[in-house]
């Protein structure tokens, strides 16, 4: 009998997938946020031939996937939607090990992109044209949508795997080929989705991975001229140069950037409701989170009321090792991701308190370990022009800040160079309907977090947040990509 001997690093080593195969040497180390020292991952750090191979492959399986029945192509998204929840532990505690959120946020997300999976593989059943009445005799109009060819998808870390999922899966229900980039920092998780999708019976060719650096990696997807459309999350620095390199060769291209999410809270909300609204939106996740909420307008009568149940919640959200049930059962916050995004959570706080802020909670001595745990923060009195109020931090952080009535709350929100979700917290039908049609914002919250949305509704946002043209989940995510065409047909 032969023993095959699996060690650890093995079963957390990612490779490229290319072309159906696992490829690539497991270089790069990525450690747990959480265990000083502790090996998470290995991945390949990949180059612009192994981005050249990988559009190869998905140039040569597109046009026989999208020949499939797009039912077809469904039953196979729906299989691996169901592989991702067979396997919803295990995969979670790899994206706890990678990303260092909890166990109970990591389940979800892994529940998130088996949803997603599933959702877009029965849109295989759905009608995707339209017919038309034509001005002429004995003619019939008809509407397609028609796949891009090959696509390229460029992820972040935050949500390692409902994010490659959910651009995955309307990529591939459309009937195109995918090549994706995951971020460094979490390569394992979209990993599984890979080998989800390929126990799943996905042909070889059509859904391809290659790890690495994205200066190399992602730039070379990006100009490479057979990817007909790019999606990318990430920041927004990033995504500019992206839109620049797309736009240089009129690609289409689909940014999700950053954001700066504001909630407004009016003096006739409840203040213990409101405050619980903010907090889940500004701490769950860690407050990393592009829809997170990070700066907060009260008006004077719940000011007060509002801050003190504010800073009860942030004393609620303990902090812990996602993975280590027993000592941090009750932890709400997993660990800040990287040492350079636990010093900027840290820098924006230190600074703002340099600047006559006061810290109502969160104050930080330091961890011996060297783990990278940060306590939810709760700023106040700080001016409209600090960093933490205009610049996305990407942390537990929260700045609140006084404002003399609706209107000039309203106007607070809009003043940002982001536009992804804004909140109001009000009792009022009226203000909210206002604020629904004039917070400049693609997602609108009202008495509800800013971050967290359903599966089937349009995601995006406006100004420096988003692209703006094509809305990212739900059925609308078709339209990023296929294209249309329309057809006469006359007897
Ligand atoms: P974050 O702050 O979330 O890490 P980034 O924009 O740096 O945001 O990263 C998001 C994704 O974009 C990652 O997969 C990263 O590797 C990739 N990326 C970073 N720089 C570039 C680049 N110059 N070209 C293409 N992709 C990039």
């Amino acid at each position: 009998m032969t023993s095959t001997a699996i060690t650890a690093a093995e079963l957390l080593t990612a490779r490229h997938l290319i072309n159906g195969e696992w490829l690539g040497e497991a270089d790069t180390e990525r450690l747990n946020p959480a265990r000083p020292g502790e090996l998470a991952a290995l991945s390949p750090s990949g180059t612009a031939a192994d981005v050249d191979a990988a559009i190869t492959a998905a140039a040569a399986a597109q046009p026989g996937w999208a020949a499939l029945p797009a039912p077809s192509r469904g039953a196979i998204l729906i299989a691996a939607g169901n592989l991702l929840i067979e396997r919803q532990t295990a995969i979670a505690e790899d994206l706890v090990r990678e990303e260092g959120k909890t166990l109970a946020e990591a389940k979800g997300e892994v529940k998130r992109a088996s949803d997603v999976l599933r959702f877009f593989g029965s849109l295989g059943w759905a009608a995707t044209g339209e017919v038309l009445p034509s001005g002429l005799p004995d003619t019939t109009i008809t509407t397609r949508r028609e796949p891009l060819g090959v696509v390229g998808l460029i992820t972040p870390w935050n949500f390692p795997i409902a994010i490659p999922a959910w651009k995955t899966a309307p990529a591939l229900i459309s009937g195109n080929a995918v090549v994706i980039k995951p971020a460094e920092l979490t390569p394992l998780s979209a990993t599984h989705l890979a080998r989800a999708l390929q126990d799943a019976g996905l042909p070889a060719g059509v859904f391809n991975v290659v790890h690495g650096k994205g200066r190399v990696v992602g730039d070379a997807l990006a100009r490479d001229p057979r990817i007909a459309g790019l999606s990318f999350t990430g920041s927004t620095n990033v995504g500019l140069g992206l839109q620049e390199i797309l736009n240089g060769r009129r690609a289409r291209v689909q940014l999700e950037m950053g954001g700066k999410n504001g909630v407004l809270v009016l003096d006739d909300a409840d203040p213990r409701k409101a405050a619980q609204v903010v907090a889940v939106g500004a701490f769950g996740l860690t407050g990393q989170a592009c829809t997170a909420t990070s700066r907060v307008y009260v008006t004077p009568g719940i000011r007060a009321a509002f801050l003190e149940a504010l800073t009860a919640e942030a004393a609620a959200y303990s902090t812990g090792d996602g993975l280590d049930i027993v000592n941090s059962g009750e932890a709400r916050m997993g660990a800040v991701v990287s040492r350079q995004q636990f010093e900027q959570d840290q820098a924006a706080v230190r600074s703002a308190v340099e600047r006559g802020a006061t810290l109502l909670h969160g104050e930080y001595d330091g961890d011996p370990s060297g783990a990278l745990f940060f306590p939810a923060a709760v700023l106040t009195d700080l001016p409209f022009d600090d960093a933490a109020v205009t610049e996305e931090i990407f942390g537990p952080v929260v700045a609140v800040l006084e404002v003399p009535d609706y209107e000039a709350g309203l106007a607070a929100i809009n003043d940002s160079r982001y536009g992804l979700t804004a909140g109001i917290c009000t009792d009022s039908l009226a203000r909210a309907t206002d604020f629904a049609a004039r917070a400049q914002a693609g997602v609108i919250k009202v008495n509800r977090p800013t971050a967290g949305l359903d599966l089937n509704v349009p995601f995006g946002g406006v100004k420096d947040s988003s692209t703006n043209t094509f809305r990212e989940q739900g059925r609308s995510a078709l339209d990023f990509f296929t294209w249309g065409k329309t057809v006469y047909t006359g007897v």
